[in-house]
């Protein structure tokens, strides 16, 4: 991804290295759909933002739309059409994010704090024409660059852009995140707040686990692993391009008073200083399990049955074979419960072809990730998880590992009691409950 450079930011740091003056600080906040729910929330934020600038620096602004907004919006399209235009849906479910950059910037300039909205194509936010969950491709910070100049604050609706044929486009569930770090880089911000409803990234989900303890600073590489599986805390890709462009994320609470050392900051591995075997455990309830049956045992036979799956842009993630007696063979994996009717639709057209028995699947699953850079040197990490489970009467269907995850997916109903004992196996309980 290319983002801007800001010429005349490296002038101005330049000019003030040399008058002796230290460059103001840019800070990128951004506010999640809680953080901005109703307009009491969008006052408080404006607070938040007037202060932050009362600091002596330059501020730009990323908004979610208020919570329930989205999913209204995508309710609204699939009861008209599941098969909606995705261009014409990302023209409805961005719509949640132009309405309260608008009502932020009017709550600044209420508060006397000199603000504008900009939406995606007015930045421009330039993506992909992957409508639904388009890619961001370049970002011109100039504008939001003199905006500042001028002392004023921009507003930016998060979680859209524009595409190279003029339309608007939405950059997947959550993008407010990638918006915001995009955002950071294009201006050479020297942080990216995340606010949020929780303050700060935890062990695992404090709303599943209460003993999760919130972590002072998690590296780049296990954040990513640990959003990939499902800790929603922040989008995979804005983590991602927050460690190619070498973005400082932190993650921080909109409802508490914060200061500098609030929240948990993302670190590149070499800075990190908690080092732990486990550093976090994510869950995913979005997986469907697809099993096929008396699959014939013959060299070839995997790259037949996921090629077209792959063909046809479904992510299969785990997968498990295992051998049976009479030269054929069950296999098992998983594919994300929106991607499951199609995978059978093209698993049944290849029956024929391939001669398998039967397809089951289930979308009554778990899936527990384990994550943590302590496990490229340490060994016994999937002994714990694998005993603790059984401990509890937990039946593991599939195993998958990573270099620096260990996943496993169970029964659904299982999934709170699994992560609370995993939690407190590898010893992440905090000391009194996280109140959550
Ligand atoms: P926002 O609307 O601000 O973007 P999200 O709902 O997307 O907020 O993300 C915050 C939520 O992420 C929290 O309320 C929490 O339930 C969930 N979450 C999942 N895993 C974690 C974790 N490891 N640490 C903190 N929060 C987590
Ligand atoms: N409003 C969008 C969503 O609900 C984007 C975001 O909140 O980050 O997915
Ligand atoms: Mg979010």
């Amino acid at each position: 991804m290319s983002i801007h450079d800001c010429s005349d930011d490296a002038a101005r740091s330049a000019d003030s290295a040399f008058s002796g003056r230290s460059a103001p600080r840019t800070v990128v906040m951004k506010f999640g759909g809680t953080s901005v729910k109703d307009l009491e929330r969008i006052r408080i934020v404006a607070e938040k933002v007037r202060k932050e600038r009362a600091k002596g620096q330059r501020v730009a602004v990323v908004v979610s739309a208020m919570s329930g907004v989205t999913n209204q919006m995508v309710d609204y399209c699939r009861t008209l059409n599941a098969q909606a235009d995705p261009a014409e849906y990302d023209a409805v479910v961005a719509s949640g994010e132009q309405v309260t950059s608008g009502l932020l910037a009017i709550a600044l300039g209420a508060l006397g704090v000199p603000a504008r909205s900009f939406q995606g194509w007015q930045i421009p936010l330039l993506t992909d024409e992957m409508h639904g969950c388009a890619a961001i491709e370049n970002v011109d910070g100039t504008a939001l660059r003199q905006c500042m100049d001028q002392g004023i604050v921009p507003v930016i609706a998060g979680f859209q852009g524009v595409d190279a044929k003029g339309r608007i486009a939405t950059l997947g569930r959550g993008g407010s995140d990638t918006s915001a770090v995009a955002l950071a880089a294009a201006i050479k911000a020297d942080q990216c707040d995340i606010y949020t409803d929780v303050d700060g990234i935890y062990t695992t989900d404090p709303r599943i686990v209460k003993q999760a303890r919130r972590l002072e600073q998690i590296t780049y590489e296990e954040m990513l692993e640990l959003a990939s599986v499902g800790a929603k805390v922040l989008q995979t890709r804005s983590v991602g391009l927050a460690m190619r462009e070498k973005v400082h994320v932190r993650v921080l609470s909109s409802f508490v008073e914060t200061d500098e050392n609030s929240g948990t900051i993302v670190v590149d591995e070499d800075e990190s200083v908690e080092k732990k075997l486990v550093t976090g455990i994510a869950y995913s309830m979005d997986d469907a399990k697809i099993t096929i049956r008396q699959v014939p045992d013959e060299p070839g036979i995997a790259a037949r049955i996921f090629e077209p799956l792959s063909a046809a842009g479904l992510n299969v993630d785990m997968i498990v074979q295992s051998i049976g007696a009479d030269r054929s063979t069950n296999m098992t994996f998983t594919v994300s419960k929106g991607d499951e009717d199609r995978a059978c639709q093209i698993l049944e057209e290849m029956r024929p072809e391939i001669g398998y028995g039967d397809l089951n699947t289930s979308k009554n699953v778990a899936k527990i990730s384990v994550v943590g850079v302590g496990m490229r040197s340490n060994t016994g990490v999937a002994t714990t998880m694998f005993r603790t489970l059984a401990e509890k009467g937990i039946n593991l269907q599939v195993i998958s590992t990573s270099e620096i995850k260990i996943s496993v997916l169970i029964d659904a109903e299982y999934m709170e009691l699994a992560m609370r004992a995993l939690h407190t196996a590898y010893g992440l309980d905090a000391a009194e409950g996280a109140g959550a």
